[in-house]
């Protein structure tokens, strides 16, 4: 009886760790869950401790500092990847691997500088623009993911903002209620959003906004100079007060030094209020005429720090191996799912670039034993889910909230 009772309280515990679960929620056997100490008590910030803490979580904290990011990011990263994948498997089911497809709804013609980008009209990259593609032909799109098993079906127009789109915006609203009708999770990138673009995406449906920060905000104006780091957080910002999922990472391979802008990036992620819902890990896809073309491309070990340290100090985060993985030896992709990646985008192309195959990837999964995550994002909150406006605020309100059994 007293060993039932004991069982109990830890599924207790297990379980409300489990409520803050925001992208998906599916049962999970075994035992992983029950067998972890619990969390220490808080330590303040300090970084010898920060690799512990991280391991033995019971939720996301956003009171991360830089010194203790930079800590577990340079952890021997034989024990950074075990780590990690061992706290995977606490608060995601570790065979399970979201199946996205991203499509480029509006091509080339952009008026921004992103260095690395093809589609920015300032560098000659040989892509021809186009305008919207239609509604029909979007979800025409949609329904072929759907069938090869996408789970999530993103779109991405090429351009700064929406400021003057409300026909555009009109029509992906169409786009967006067509895909969510068709049970898949519906995901844009359309640049710059304001809080009347992001509600109007919400009513329809949309589950996640994409917006990256691409790298720390010490190396950005290397790669970006017509908008700056903080117009980007405040979209995030605005995508979140609306209800809708965030989505936001970086792109490795720019140049970047990874010990301090790896970790800055994921330290301004991690230390928002509510940390994204998914951080998408872009390897760069280097285009001939575009400023990052010959950039050193990044190394494994790099790219697998950056997984592995992004599921630590975001654990509920889906963490998504994004561009650059058509480049990728599986046994790479592997090491990358083993420390913590479980998203990965898979059909004909992604955007402008080419991408693993419906066919490759369900033959790679078939040869792992790994199965597509089937999410309940349709699930996404119809209230504001975004109240704190400062992490003093979302921890207020975090500790004086019941505790969920
Ligand atoms: S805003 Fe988007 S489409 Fe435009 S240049 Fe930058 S990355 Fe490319």
């Amino acid at each position: 009886m007293k060993a039932t009772r004991v069982l109990q309280s830890l599924a207790r515990q297990h379980n409300a760790a489990r409520a803050y679960s925001t992208v998906h929620d599916l049962p999970r056997s075994g035992s992983t869950g029950l067998s972890q100490p619990p969390p220490p008590a808080p330590q303040g910030g300090d970084p010898s401790t920060a690799f512990q803490r991280a391991t033995t979580a019971s939720g996301p904290r956003n009171d991360w500092t830089k010194e203790e990011i930079a800590h577990i990011h340079q952890t021997p990263l034989m024990e950074l990847a075990f780590a990690a994948g061992t706290l995977h498997r606490r608060f995601h089911e570790p065979g399970r691997v979201q199946l996205c497809t991203l499509m480029n709804i509006k091509t080339g013609g952009c008026s921004e500088d992103c260095s690395y980008c093809a589609q920015s009209s300032r560098y000659n990259t040989g892509l021809k623009a186009t305008k919207l593609s239609t509604v029909d032909s979007v979800l025409e799109a949609a329904r072929i993911a759907k069938g090869n098993g996408s789970n999530r079906f993103c779109m991405g127009a090429a351009w700064r903002d929406m400021r003057g789109r409300k026909s555009g915006l009109k029509n992906i609203v169409q786009m967006v209620k067509g895909v969510r009708e068709m049970g898949m999770e519906a995901c844009v990138t359309l640049g710059m959003l304001n809080k009347e673009q992001a509600l109007e995406l919400k009513e329809a449906g949309l589950t996640a906004y994409n917006h990256n920060l691409d790298t720390s905000r010490e190396h950005y104006p290397n790669v970006i100079t017509t908008r700056s780091y903080d117009e980007r957080l405040e979209t995030i910002e605005n995508v979140r007060q609306a209800g809708i999922h965030v989505c936001s990472g970086g792109i490795l391979g720019l140049g970047e030094t990874p010990q301090t802008d790896h970790v800055g990036l994921i330290h301004t992620l991690a230390t928002l209020p509510l940390h994204p819902e998914s951080f998408p890990v872009n390897r760069l896809v280097a285009i001939p005429n575009t400023p990052m073309y010959g950039s050193e491309p990044v190394k494994l070990e790099d790219l697998v720090r950056c997984i592995a340290t992004a599921r630590l100090v975001m654990p509920k985060t889906i963490v998504r191996l994004a561009a650059g993985r058509v480049e990728m030896p599986e046994s790479e992709q592997m090491l990358c799912f083993m420390a913590g990646a479980n998203a990965i985008f898979t059909g004909e192309k992604m955007l402008t670039t080419p991408c693993n195959g419906w066919d490759e990837d369900k033959a790679m999964f078939e040869r792992w034993g790994l199965q597509p995550m089937h999410t309940q994002a349709s699930e996404v909150p119809s209230e504001k889910v975004f109240e704190a406006r400062s992490f003093d605020e979302m921890k207020e309100k975090s500790e004086n909230a019941p505790v969920m059994n």
